[in-house]
C-alpha cells in the first residue's frame, strides 16, 4: 500500500507542490531519544524523502518512558538501527541513513552539510552548540530544543538575519553538569515529547516556507502552569553569518580523553583513581563506583583532585564524565573518563 499523505495535501500550504517538497528533503536528526523521538516519526509519517539519524547509544530500560519509538525487548541494541526499522515500518518511502556515532566537533561541519535541516534532539549543551556553529558555517536552518523537568525552550536559527543563533543568546557556551539533564534531574515522558513534536512541526513549516518559525524568538514553555512566552532574541550585530564573530570552526576532538574499560578493577590496576561524579540522588539508589564528588562540586573545586595523580571519571552514560574531564584537564587534571559509563560496564566491581 502507498503511503497517503492526502490528509497534509488538503492543506493551502502544503498541497501536492509542497508534498513532493517534503519528499525532496534532507533533515539531520542529532540525539534518538525523547525529542528525537516524536521527531523521527512525524517526519517520517509526513513523507519527508530523507531522514539522518545520529546517535551513538544502545537502548537502556530507562529510556522508555520517555521514547516511545522502541520496545522492552530492544532494549541493549543500537538506538539508529532500532530507530530505522520502526520508521521503515511506518513509511517505508522514506530513506533513512543511520550514524551510529556521537556527534562530535570532528563530523558536526560534514554531517550538517548533508541536509537541509538540522534537528537538535541532544541532551547536552555541547553537542547544541556544536550543531549550532556547524549549522551557522554550513548556512543551514537549525530547530534547538531544550528540556528540564517541567519546562522547556525552542529556538530556530535561519541564516536569514530576522533569526539568533546560540550564541547570539549564550555568547559564553553554557557547561554541561552546571544544568541537569534528564539521567539527573529527571523527566515525565509527554514533556521531551510535546517539544519534539513542536520541533516536527518547525522542522515541516521550514521545509514548506509556511509562516511562522519563531523569527527573533524565544518560546517558553511550563508545563507545571502550563505558560507559554515568547521572548525577543534578535541576532547580534557581530552575527553575520557566516562570518560571526562569535562562532568558530568546531576544533577537533582531543584523542584518549575517553577510555574503554570491561571493568573499574581494570582501571584500578592501571594506577586510575576512580571518581564517581554523580548526583548525590542517583548515588542514593545505587552505590558510589569509586571516590564521590557530584560534578558540579567538582567543576567548581579542581583542587579537590591532584595534578599527579591520574583519575577516572564515572556516570551512568559517559556524557557528563567526558564534559567534566575536558574541563578538568583545562586546568591541569589529568582526568580520563570511562567511555559508555557505568550501564557500559560488564559489572561495577
Ligand atoms: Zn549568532
Amino acid at each position: 500500500m502507498p503511503s497517503d499523505y492526502s490528509r497534509q495535501i488538503l492543506l493551502r500550504e502544503v498541497g501536492a507542490e509542497g508534498q513532493a517538497k517534503l519528499k525532496d528533503s534532507r533533515v539531520l536528526v542529532v540525539g534518538a531519544g525523547g525529542l528525537g523521538s516524536p521527531v523521527l516519526q512525524y517526519l517520517a509519517g509526513a513523507g519527508v524523502g530523507t531522514l539522518g539519524i545520529v546517535d551513538a547509544d544502545l537502548l537502556d530500560p530507562s529510556n522508555l518512558h520517555r521514547q516511545p519509538l522502541y520496545s522492552l525487548e530492544d532494549v541493549g541494541r543500537r538506538k539508529t538501527d532500532l530507530a530505522a526499522a520502526a520508521l521503515r515500518r511506518l513509511n517505508p518511502s522514506v530513506l533513512i541513513e543511520t550514524h551510529p556515532l556521537r556527534f562530535d566537533a570532528d563530523n558536526a561541519l560534514d554531517l550538517v552539510r548533508r541536509y537541509d535541516v538540522v534537528i537538535d534532539c541532544s541532551d547536552n549543551f555541547r553537542a547544541k552548540f556544536l550543531i549550532n556553529d556547524a549549522a551557522v558555517l554550513a548556512q543551514k536552518p537549525a530547530v534547538f530544543a531544550s528540556v528540564y523537568q517541567y519546562e522547556g525552550q525552542l529556538q530556530v536559527y535561519k541564516p536569514d538575519t530576522s533569526h539568533a543563533c546560540l550564541r547570539c543568546l549564550w555568547p559564553q557556551a553554557t557547561a554541561d553538569g552546571i544544568v541537569g539533564n534528564c539521567a539527573e534531574a529527571g523527566v515525565l515522558g509527554p514533556v521531551p515529547g510535546a517539544f519534539g513534536t513542536l520541533q516536527a512541526l518547525l522542522a515541516l513549516k521550514i521545509l514548506l516556507n509556511i509562516d511562522g518559525q519563531l523569527e527573533g524568538e524565544l518560546l517558553l514553555m511550563d508545563f507545571m502552569n502550563f505558560s507559554a512566552i515568547k521572548l525577543k532574541a534578535p541576532r547580534r550585530a557581530q552575527c553575520r553569518a557566516p562570518d560571526c564573530d562569535l562562532v568558530r570552526p568546531p576544533a577537533r576532538e582531543e584523542a584518549g580523553v575517553e577510555l574503554r574499560f570491561g571493568s573499574l578493577a581494570d582501571a584500578r590496576a592501571r594506577g586510575m583513581e576512580i571518581i564517581d561524579i554523580r548526583s548525590d540522588e542517583e548515588v542514593a539508589v545505587a552505590i558510589a563506583a569509586g571516590r564521590h564528588i557530584p560534578m558540579p562540586a567538582l567543576l567548581a573545586n579542581p583542587g579537590l583532585l591532584s595534578p599527579a595523580a591520574l583519575y577516572l571519571l564515572v556516570c551512568t552514560s559517559g556524557q557528563r564524565s567526558l564534559a567534566a574531564a575536558r574541563d578538568l584537564r583545562a586546568a591541569g587534571i589529568r582526568a580520563h573518563s570511562l567511555a559508555r559509563g557505568l550501564r557500559g560496564l560488564d559489572g561495577i566491581d
